[in-house]
């Protein structure tokens, strides 16, 4: 990728001279949009100027309030938050969602309507394009212009360039680690986008019903960052053997303050759940500092952290693939390394 690694195009821009709005549809938790949104909001600057960008932000109760004064105050390219404060929407269910999003295409007409590419989106925008009829483009790691973007295929190997020619709205889903966006706690309470609530009177029981049902949510209860915004994430493979030692790879994080990463491997053995799967079909991560533990770096686990800024690796095989992407390599035992970093770092 060299020299056109996805960073690099994203912040080539073209001048245009259309006049373009973009709705970001996004995604909240505990009261804050989530970072991955408020990427979303970054790569819809690349659009164009003049482009008057709406947030959605949709759900029910104290915590969309407060989501919405975050949003209000955290993006000065955000001109409106537009709230869909309704039961409906309490819980992350494609049909309704999908609705709503349709729902706003008619009433503000877009240009653009951009998310993230995390798989609460990929689970609503396909639905809402489709309603829309109109063709999503996906995984988009550069902007040139309107209608311009630069996507990774082959596992990240190639890069496509792809000219959308279609109707409005142009429906896209951004790596928010092309298109980062600083510290979320940096968010300044001064020049507030307004916040309106939408009409939702259109808005019918039929629009509800769909072939998902809410049951329950089972998620993990930790402090640790979210592993795709962290700014260092620790990863094991399965060289760990079993869930017992993988615990390793979570003291360390937690002395680096980390997010944990697992590969598929190590997920698939079910040393580490699901969701903390790095790779072509897991989490795509890109933080400051990469630390890889007994991965053998597969080309589909490369996909997912080469963004990365360091890349450290340990392996016990010199001659690992990962030691091709890695900044840092270490021909090693984890099984000593570890335990040795964690007697030498200091405690946080
Ligand atoms: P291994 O390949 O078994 O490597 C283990 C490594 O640990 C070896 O290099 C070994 O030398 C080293 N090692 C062993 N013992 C020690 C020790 N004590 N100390 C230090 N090093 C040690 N994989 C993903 O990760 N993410 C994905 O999203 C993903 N998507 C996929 C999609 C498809 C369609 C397919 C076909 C595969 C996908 N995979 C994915 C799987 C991928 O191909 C690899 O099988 C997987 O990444 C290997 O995981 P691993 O490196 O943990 O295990």
């Amino acid at each position: 990728l060299g020299a056109f690694g996805s960073r690099s195009i994203a912040t080539r821009m073209a001048s245009y001279s259309r006049s373009l709005s973009t709705l970001v549809v996004a995604e909240h938790e505990g009261g804050f949009v989530k970072a991955s949104s408020l990427s979303a909001v970054e790569a819809a600057k690349y659009l164009g100027e003049d482009n008057s960008i709406s947030l959605l932000l949709a759900g029910s109760g104290r915590s969309l309030q407060e989501a919405a004064e975050h949003a209000a105050s955290c993006h000065p390219s955000i001109s409106e938050v537009l709230l869909a404060d309704s039961d409906k929407f309490t819980y992350p269910l494609a049909e309704p969602w999908a609705r709503l999003v349709h729902l706003m295409q008619q009433k503000g007409s877009y240009s653009h309507i951009i998310a993230g590419s995390g798989s609460f989106w990929k689970n609503i925008l396909p639905r809402a394009a489709a309603l829309l009829d109109v063709s999503p483009i996906t995984d988009i790691i550069g902007i040139s212009g309107s209608n311009l973007f630069v996507r990774p295929i082959y596992a990240g190997n190639a890069l496509n360039t792809v000219r959308y020619t279609g109707s409005d709205p142009c429906m896209l889903t951004i790596r928010s680690t092309s298109f980062p966006f600083g510290p979320v706690s940096a968010c300044s309470f001064s020049n507030a986008a307004f916040v309106n609530k939408v009409d939702l009177s259109t808005f019918t029981e039929d629009d509800v019903v769909g072939k998902s049902k809410y049951l329950s949510l089972s998620s993990q209860d930790t402090e640790r960052p979210d592993l795709g915004n962290a700014r260092v994430v620790v990863t094991g493979g399965r060289a760990l053997k079993s869930a017992e030692n993988f615990k390793l790879i979570e003291k360390l994080a937690e002395k680096l303050g980390a997010a944990v990463g697992a590969t598929r491997a190590a997920v698939d053995a079910g040393f580490a759940p699901n969701e903390l799967q790095v790779g072509q079909t897991g989490k795509i991560v890109g933080p400051e500092l990469y630390m890889a533990f007994g991965v053998s770096g597969a080309i589909q686990h490369i996909a997912g952290m080469r963004d990365s800024k360091v890349i450290v690796a340990v392996n016990k095989d010199a001659d690992a693939p990962i030691f091709q992407v890695a900044d840092y390599g270490l021909v090693g035992d984890l099984f000593e390394v570890i335990p040795e970093l964690l007697e030498k770092l200091p405690e946080r």
